[in-house]
C-alpha cells in the first residue's frame, strides 16, 4: 500500500506548488490512475513516490515505511518505471536492456537469461526473434512493450507508469491498454498511472485520482466519479458523454433479463405465442444443430417469415461480456431495441434500449 500524507512540491524559484497538501492511500494490488490537465502535478506526484523527485514537505509511505528511510537507488531497484519515451538504451540489445536491474541486483547468468525470455513471452513478444535486437529494430508498440518488461523485471509489487502508452497511436494504445488489463488481473501490483486521457483512466483504473492545480479534486472508483462527479470541474473533464462512458464500465450481462425464448424452424408459426406466454422481448431462432441463429424481436414475428427474420436478426446477437456501449452502439445501427444475448453458444438473455434508458437516465436514478 501506497500512502501519502500532506505531501507538497514547491520547485526552486516556483510561488505555487505544483503539488499541495496531497494526502491519498493507494491500497495494495490496485490500479491507481492520476489525470488531469498538463501541468496539474500528476508526473511530480509519481516521483515523489520513488524519490525521483524529493517533497518539500509531507510524507510517503510505502507498506508502512517512509521512504526517506531508503537508499533512494534501492528504492528505485524496487520499483518498476515505466515512461513515455521508453528509455531503452540504444545501443543495448533487448536481452541487455531487460536485464538492467536484475544485474544490478547481481541475480546468477542463467537465471537473468530466463526471466528475459519469460517477460519477452508474457508481454506478446517472440523471445528468439526479439531477445538480439536493438531498440531502433523495433516498432513503437514493440518497444513499449520492452519497457513494461524491463520495468517487471525482478517482479516488483509496485510500479510507477508515466503515460505508458502516450507516444503510440491509438490501435497500438488499445491494444497495449487490453493487454495491461489482461497481466493486471493476474499480477495485481501496485500501480500509479498518469495519463491526461480521461477514456484511458476509465478504462484501466480500479480507482481514478482527478487532479487540477496540484490539488486532489476527487478520487473514487471509475462509477464514483462517472455518476458523482465532485465539482463542475470534474464534470468538464469527464466531457458532455457521461451516460456513453457509464455504459462502457460495464458489459451487458449487467443489466440482462434472463429470460431467453427459443424457437426452432418447425414452431416457427407459434413463435409470436411463445414469445407473448414469456411475456418476453424476442426469441432467439435456432438453426437446425440448436444453436441460436438470430435474433427476432416481438413485435416483428406476426406474419412474417422464418428466412427473412433469420436474415434480419443475424447480426442482432451480443455477447453476455460485451461493453453495454457497445451494445447501444449495435442497437442504433441496426435499428432495434433489443438484442439477444448469448453466453458462448448458448441463449441468455436479451437487452432493451429502454433498460439502457432507465440505467442512465438521470430521473430515473441512473447519472
Ligand atoms: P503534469 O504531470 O500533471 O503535467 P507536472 O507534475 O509535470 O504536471 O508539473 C506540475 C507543475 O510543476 C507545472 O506547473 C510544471 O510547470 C511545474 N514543474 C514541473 N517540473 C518542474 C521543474 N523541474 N522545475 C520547475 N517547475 C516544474
Amino acid at each position: 500500500m501506497i500512502e501519502l500524507i500532506e505531501v507538497t512540491k514547491i520547485y526552486r524559484g516556483q510561488q505555487v506548488p505544483a503539488v499541495d497538501r496531497l494526502s491519498m492511500k493507494i491500497e495494495k494490488g490496485e490500479t491507481c490512475i492520476f489525470v488531469g490537465p498538463s501541468g496539474c502535478g500528476k508526473s511530480t506526484t509519481l516521483r515523489m513516490i520513488n524519490r525521483m523527485i524529493e517533497p518539500t514537505s509531507g510524507t510517503v509511505l510505502i507498506d508502512g515505511q517512509d521512504v526517506r528511510q531508503s537508499d533512494p537507488d534501492r528504492l528505485r531497484m524496487g520499483i518498476g518505471y515505466v515512461i513515455q519515451q521508453i528509455g531503452l538504451l540504444p545501443h543495448r540489445t533487448v536481452a541487455e536492456n531487460i536485464a538492467i536491474v536484475p544485474r544490478l541486483y547481481g541475480w546468477p547468468k542463467e537465471k537473468i537469461s530466463q526471466r528475459v525470455d519469460e517477460l519477452l513471452a508474457l508481454v506478446g513478444l517472440d523471445p528468439a526473434t526479439t531477445r538480439h535486437k536493438y531498440p531502433a529494430q523495433l516498432s513503437g508498440g514493440q518497444m513499449q512493450r520492452v519497457g513494461v518488461a524491463r520495468a517487471m523485471a525482478v517482479d516488483p509489487p509496485v510500479m510507477l507508469m508515466d503515460e505508458p502508452f502516450g507516444a503510440v497511436d491509438p490501435v497500438v494504445r488499445n491494444y497495449l491498454q487490453d493487454e495491461f488489463l489482461r497481466l493486471q488481473r493476474e499480477m495485481k501490483k501496485t500501480i500509479c498511472f498518469v495519463t491526461h486521457d480521461i477514456n484511458e483512466a476509465i478504462k484501466m483504473g480500479d480507482k481514478i485520482a482527478i487532479f487540477n492545480q496540484g490539488r486532489l479534486v476527487q478520487y473514487g472508483t471509475p462509477y464514483e466519479i462517472l455518476t458523482r462527479p465532485a465539482n463542475d470541474f470534474v464534470r468538464d473533464f469527464i466531457g458532455y458523454d457521461r451516460a456513453v462512458k457509464l455504459l462502457s464500465l460495464f458489459p451487458v450481462e449487467k443489466l440482462v433479463q434472463r429470460r431467453a425464448v427459443t424457437v426452432t424452424r418447425p414452431e416457427w408459426a407459434r413463435a409470436g405465442e411463445k414469445v407473448a406466454d414469456q411475456r418476453a422481448a424476442g426469441c432467439f431462432m435456432l438453426d437446425e444443430a440448436g444453436r441460436p441463429a438470430a435474433f427476432a424481436p416481438a413485435g416483428a414475428l406476426a406474419g412474417t417469415d422464418w428466412e427473412r427474420q433469420l436474415e434480419q436478426g443475424r447480426e442482432a446477437l451480443v455477447q453476455a461480456t460485451t461493453l453495454l456501449r457497445d451494445a447501444l452502439s449495435l442497437m442504433l445501427e441496426l435499428g432495434r431495441d433489443c438484442l439477444g444475448v448469448l453466453d458462448g453458444e448458448q441463449p441468455a438473455g436479451v437487452i432493451t434500449l429502454e433498460e439502457i434508458r432507465q440505467y442512465t437516465c438521470r430521473k430515473e436514478g441512473g447519472l
